[in-house]
C-alpha cells in the first residue's frame, strides 16, 4: 500500500517535470497543428496560417447600410426595402474556417474558438465603429427555452468579451419571447413576418460595466435624462446601441431586435457581428 502511494507520487513528480520542461503545445482549433515555438501562438490561442488562409475580411468597398461588399455604397437589397437599424458590420465572411470556428462554439460548445472569435469581434469594431464614443453593447438574445438547451447564448459570450475587452457597457436590453421557426423561412420578407413581435424590451434589464469611467459617464447621462423628464425613459433611451449576434444573413433577426429598441427610445442602432 505504501509502495503504492510512493510509486504514484514518483509519477506525479516526473510528470509535472516533463509538463515544465516539455509544455503542452497549442494547437490550432481547426486542424489540430501543433505551434512549436513560444512566439507561435503561447500568448493567444489563434488559427494556423493554413487555416486562416480563407478569411475573407470585410474592410471596404462595403454597402453602407448592411456591409455585404463590393455592390456599390447602398447595396439594390438595401435600396430596395430599407433596414431598420443604421448600419451593420461584420468582421469576415461567413464561410471556410470562419464558419467552421462560428459552428464549433456554437454547437460543441467548443470553447477554444471562443478568444479567436472574441478577437475578431474587437478588431471589427475597432475598424467599423472604433471612434464611437458613447455606446452600450446589447447581444441578440436567445429564447430562454432554447438557451437552457444550448447552456448559453454564444451572442451574450462574445458581447461580454466585447465589452470586457473595450470597456464598455454591456446591457442585455431585449428578451425573446417566441422560439421562432427562422430556419425554415428564407427570404427577408419571409423572415420579417416570422419574426414580428418575436422580441420584447426585457423588463428587469441591468447594465454592466467594465470600467469606473463607462460607470461614471452613464450614471451623469442617466441623471440628465431623469432631469429632462423623458416620458417613459428607461437604460436604452438616449443611448446608441451596438447589437451583437455571431452571424447576420438577412438582417430580419437585427431588424426585429433594433425596432424594439428604437421603441424605447434608442438615438441609434447599429450591429457587430463575427461574420456576414
Ligand atoms: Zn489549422
Ligand atoms: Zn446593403
Amino acid at each position: 500500500m505504501r509502495h503504492a502511494r510512493k510509486a504514484n507520487f514518483r509519477q506525479h513528480v516526473k510528470e509535472h517535470a516533463l509538463s515544465l520542461l516539455f509544455p503542452e503545445p497549442v494547437r490550432c482549433p481547426l486542424c489540430g497543428y501543433a505551434f512549436r515555438h513560444l512566439s507561435q501562438g503561447i500568448a493567444k490561442p489563434r488559427l494556423c496560417s493554413n487555416c486562416a488562409r480563407d478569411i475573407s475580411e470585410l474592410t471596404f468597398g462595403l454597402c453602407r447600410v448592411c456591409g455585404r461588399t463590393g455592390q456599390g455604397a447602398v447595396c439594390p437589397e438595401c435600396k430596395l426595402e430599407p433596414h431598420v437599424f443604421f448600419a451593420a458590420r461584420a468582421f469576415a465572411a461567413y464561410d471556410g474556417s470562419v464558419e467552421k470556428l462560428i459552428k464549433a462554439l456554437k454547437y460543441q460548445g467548443d470553447t477554444r474558438a471562443m478568444p479567436i472569435l472574441g478577437d475578431w469581434l474587437v478588431e471589427a469594431h475597432e475598424r467599423h465603429y472604433g471612434d464611437d464614443g458613447h455606446v452600450v453593447i446589447v447581444p441578440v438574445p436567445m429564447h430562454p427555452t432554447k438557451q437552457a438547451r444550448r447552456g448559453y447564448n454564444q451572442a451574450e459570450v462574445l458581447a461580454a468579451y466585447l465589452c470586457r475587452k473595450l470597456k464598455l457597457p454591456l446591457l442585455h436590453a431585449l428578451t425573446r419571447v417566441d422560439i421562432g421557426s427562422s430556419q425554415t423561412t428564407h427570404t427577408r420578407l419571409e423572415r420579417k413576418q416570422a419574426l414580428h413581435g418575436a422580441f420584447t424590451l426585457n423588463a428587469d434589464m441591468r447594465m454592466k460595466f467594465y470600467s469606473l469611467a463607462a460607470y461614471r459617464k452613464t450614471m451623469r447621462y442617466n441623471r440628465i435624462m431623469r432631469q429632462q423628464r423623458v416620458r417613459g425613459a428607461n437604460l436604452v433611451t438616449g443611448q446608441h446601441v451596438i447589437l451583437v449576434d455571431d452571424v447576420i444573413t438577412t438582417g430580419a433577426t437585427a431588424d426585429a431586435c433594433a425596432e424594439v429598441l428604437f421603441a424605447a427610445q434608442a438615438v441609434s442602432v447599429c450591429v457587430l457581428t463575427v461574420a456576414r
